[in-house]
Parts: structure tokens; sequence; C-alpha cells
């Protein structure tokens, strides 16, 4: 039995990662989980798994579940101090990192420090400072589990190889929800035509940036910092179906691969029970009733944000942080209307462009970046906006 704590429990990941619960009562029980605002839907899932703990980032919504929760026991705390307490509970041995954005790396890090073993979905903080995660883990003996489709493709593709053998790492890319739209026409896509993902239903800040291919520039971050591998040796094919979900290529030339139907329990389920493998009760990968897949290389042209991603990484330091706010506060305001679908990636490169970058070299480096970012961001937000 193993008891696991869910950071971002009412989202895509974390309302997937209860359905694996939900399948196997003997193997995991729910020790903790954490929200934003939802306080409806966290009550729904306190009701059914009985955490001993919750908390709600947003101190409103904390006080509306006390009220709706008062006959229960569980405790509820409220506010950024309330989600570290549940990320480190002495309790928890495995903590589902899946909360979007920026916002989960305060919490992601406590549950480092408190010898937490993480199934890592929330991608921007390893974005923000990989490094320091990277070093953590190591100093508190925790391994980080990727639960990003790619990522465990890739983890799966290195199990029983050396490291010193990979030649490349491929990441696949969707494309996303506009790959056959004209450039002409990007400007003025709307936040519910960029919504319309081909092949997976997740949250809506990840799903415009699979739109943007931002998703794809995070993710190669992200593979630097989970593999140790530098961004020259990672690479990004566009491969429309979703179903090899990436490739490593090795120094013989031989390239190994992970296949499956596009559904995040697949890879939720390897990062909880590593490095068994749960028996899944999902539709099999038919290849014959696929009948082909299909590969091209990605458009920087029309989709500049992967190329910001690479830029991000061969600067160093801060950069990465810097990329990953100013693109957060560009993905929000083009939800809400405020500006372009275009906009978006031209917010990410002024801000680059005014940044200097630093070594991240403590947490505050990182976090300092943040705020700068966002800062910046939201300035040339309501420029555009006027
Ligand atoms: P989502 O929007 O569906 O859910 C986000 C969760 O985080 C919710 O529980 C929400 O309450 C919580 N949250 C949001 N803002 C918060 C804040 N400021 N403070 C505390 N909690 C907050 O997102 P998602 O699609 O489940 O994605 C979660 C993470 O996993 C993202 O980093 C995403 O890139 C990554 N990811 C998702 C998928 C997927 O299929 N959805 C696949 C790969 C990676
Ligand atoms: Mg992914």
């Amino acid at each position: 039995m193993k008891t696991i704590v869910i950071l971002g429990s009412t989202g895509s990941i974390g309302t997937n990662t209860l359905d694996i619960v939900e399948r196997f009562p003997d193997k995991f029980r729910v020790a903790g989980l954490t929200a934003h605002s939802n306080d409806e839907k966290l009550e729904d899932q306190i009701r059914l798994f009985k955490p001993s703990v919750v908390a709600l980032s947003d101190t409103t919504a904390a006080a509306r579940l006390r009220r709706r929760c008062a006959g229960l026991s569980v405790e509820i705390l409220a506010g950024e101090e309330g989600l570290m307490q549940v990320a480190s509970m002495p309790e928890a041995e495995l903590v589902i990192s899946a909360i979007v954005g920026g916002a989960g790396l305060l919490p992601t890090l406590a549950a480092i420090r408190s010898r937490k073993h993480i199934a890592l979905a929330n991608k921007e903080p390893m974005v923000m400072a990989g490094k320091l995660m990277q070093d953590e883990a190591r100093r508190y003996g925790v391994r980080i589990f990727p639960v990003d489709s790619e990522h465990s493709a890739i983890f799966q593709s290195l199990e029983g190889h050396r490291l010193e053998d990979v030649r490349r790492l491929i990441l696949t890319a969707s494309g996303g929800a506009l790959w056959t739209i004209g450039r002409e026409e990007l400007p003025d896509v709307t936040p519910e035509r960029a919504l319309q993902h081909p092949n997976w239903k997740m949250g809506t800040k990840i799903t415009i940036d699979s739109a943007t291919l931002m998703n794809k520039g995070l993710e190669v971050v992200e593979a630097r910092w989970l593999f140790d591998i530098p961004e020259s040796q990672i690479e990004v094919m566009i491969h429309r179906e979703s179903i090899i979900h990436s490739l490593v290529e090795y120094q013989d030339r031989s390239m190994i691969a992970q296949l499956g139907l596009p559904d995040m329990r697949t890879p939720i389920s390897y990062a909880m029970q590593y490095p068994e493998r749960l028996s899944m009760d999902l539709p099999s990968l038919d290849l014959t009733e696929i009948g082909q897949l299909t590969f091209c290389k990605p458009d920087h042209d029309r989709f500049p944000c992967l190329g910001l991603g690479y830029e991000s990484l061969r600067i160093g330091g801060t950069m990465p942080a810097t990329l990953n706010a100013a693109n957060e506060v560009a993905v929000e305001a083009f939800l809400n209307g405020g500006i372009r679908f275009t906009n978006i990636a031209e917010i990410i490169r002024s801000t680059m462009d005014d940044h200097n970058p630093k070594d991240v070299e403590t947490l505050e480096d990182a976090l300092e970046a943040d705020r700068w970012a966002r800062e910046k961001a939201e300035s040339l937000v309501v420029a555009l906006a006027r």
C-alpha cells in the first residue's frame, strides 16, 4: 500500500490520478489533496477518498470548504503555506505534482525536501529551476518520475540502457490545435479555436501551450534536466497522431520508442508504481486500425515558441524561468481576450530580450527572475491592449 498526496487534484492530471487510485484501492491510499479554488470538486474528492488533510490556495474557497465539510474528519488548510504543509505531510511516500505553472515550484520543492518521491506532471518548475530541483532530489535521496507522456516514453526507452550510449532524445509533438492553420490567419485565432486539441483533453494552459508549440519548448528544458542531457542532443519531431510518445537514439543508431494510445493514465500509473506495471483496463493500441503514422519537421516560422525554448536553454541561468513566466502571463491574457494569439510569442521574445540573465544558484534567483518577467510581460500586455 502506497500513501500518496496529489498537488492539483481537481485538474486534468489530478482527476486522472484519482481514477487510477479508484481502480487500485489495495495499492494506493490518498493522504492529502490540494487545489486552487474549486471547493465543490475538492469536497467530492474528500468524501470519496477520505484524505486526512487538504489545502486550497484560495483562502476564501478554503473557508467555503470548511463549511461544506463541517461534519467530516478532514483538516482543511489554506494558502501557499497550507499547500506546502500537505506536500510535506509525514505519512506520504509519493507526491503527484500536478499543479499548473510556476505555482507548483514551492510545494514540489517542499515535498522533495521532506524526502517524498515525486511523480512530476508540473513541468514549469523544472523549467524555472531544473538544476536546483535535481540537486535537491539527489541531496534528499528521492526520485523524480516523469508523468509528461514524452518524458515517460524516454524514461521507459532508457530503461536497461547506459546513458553514455545515448546519441539523441527525440520528443514527438502533435502540433496542437493550429498546425494546419496558415500563417496569415494565426493573429485572428480565437481562444475557443486554439483550445481544440486533436488528441488530448487537458487543462487550458497546456492546451494553448500545445497550440503555440511552447509546450514542446518547455518539454525540451524539462528533458534537459530530467535526463541530464545537453540541449544539442534533444530534438523535436511533429507526429500528428500522438501514438509514438518519444524516442531515444543510441550510438549504434538503434532507436527505442514507446507507443500507446493517447491516455495520460498510462504514464501516470507508471510513475506511481514504477517499476511495476499496473494492469490498466484500457483499450489496446491497434496499429492495423490506425494504418499509418506520419512525421515531419517543426515549423519555426509559424510557431516561434519552440525555438525560444531552445534559446532560453542555450543562454541558461535565469532565462528559462523568464521564458516560463512571460509565457504564463501571455497565455492568460490570450485566454481572457486581452491579446492576439501571435502576441504570445512576441511578448515572450521582448521579455527575454530585456532580461539580464544570471546563474540560478538559489531558489530566490529563480523566483526573482520569475517576478521580474511577470511584471515585464504584464506591462507588454497592457501596452498591447491599448
Ligand atoms: P489543470 O488546469 O487541469 O489543473 C491544474 C490544477 O492545479 C488544478 O487542480 C488547480 O486547482 C491547481 N492550480 C491551478 N493554479 C494553482 C495555483 N496558483 N496554486 C495552486 N494550485 C493551482 O492542469 P493540467 O492539465 O492537469 O496540468 C497540470 C500540469 O501537468 C501542468 O504543468 C501541465 O503542463 C502538466 N501536464 C498535463 C498533461 C495533461 O494531460 N493534462 C500532460 C502532461 C503534462
Ligand atoms: Mg507532454
